[in-house]
């Protein structure tokens, strides 16, 4: 039995030199905003509207490499033939697999091997075992209001790269480190 994965998309706001994170309120950890993709739903799409939930801010994808702008819509209501099919959309600054909660699956593996009925655990109630996130860059694309939605963490802030550094305050995790890292380094290419 292979583990069930969640795909999930999340993006990394750098404005003037800082990096907006958000305290996620289950991992208790510093993450870039983000969430569940939903159904039929874009991965930068759900990125941009998580962002927009969790921080009150718009803002626009970046994607890492260059990408062809056309869109879905226009070949859809297209009457002539000569619109491509093909849709490309911005690249993530990395694509992560990891667990977010093992114990479900290892309930749900027990309930399997026994016959009995599983239970996801209260904190992860969806059944998420593990996640598939498709990390994306994003830029500012209306003011700089922060107002989380209601229900969302309220723990939301800038930082700069020596902060994140040298702050007792945060400690990021490996992998996110590494993703924040790469995200000032695309920041510095694409929006300056
Ligand atoms: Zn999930």
């Amino acid at each position: 039995m292979t583990p069930r994965i969640c795909f999930t998309a999340s993006a990394f706001l750098i404005h003037q030199q800082q990096v907006l994170l958000i305290k996620h309120k289950k991992l208790q950890m510093w993450l870039g905003p983000g969430g569940h993709i939903d159904q039929d739903e874009l991965p930068h799409l759900a990125a941009a509207r998580e962002f927009l939930e969790e921080t009150g801010l718009q803002v626009a994808i970046i994607s890492a490499l260059p990408f062809s702008r056309s869109s879905l819509e226009e070949s859809i209501t297209a009457t002539s033939s000569v619109v491509p099919t093909d849709v490309f959309h911005p690249v993530p600054l990395a694509v992560n697999e990891h667990w977010v909660c093992q114990e479900n699956f290892l309930a749900r593996q027990a309930a399997m091997a026994t016959g009995t009925v599983y239970q996801p655990t209260k904190l992860w109630s969806k059944g998420c075992e593990r996640h598939l996130n498709f990390t994306y860059l994003a830029r500012l694309d209306g003011p700089l209001e922060i107002k989380p939605a209601p229900g969302e963490s309220k723990e939301v802030r800038f930082f700069s790269q020596q902060e994140l550094v040298s702050s007792l305050e945060i400690t990021l995790a490996p992998a996110i480190a590494t993703e924040v890292a790469l995200a000032f380094k695309l920041a510095k290419k694409h929006c300056s």
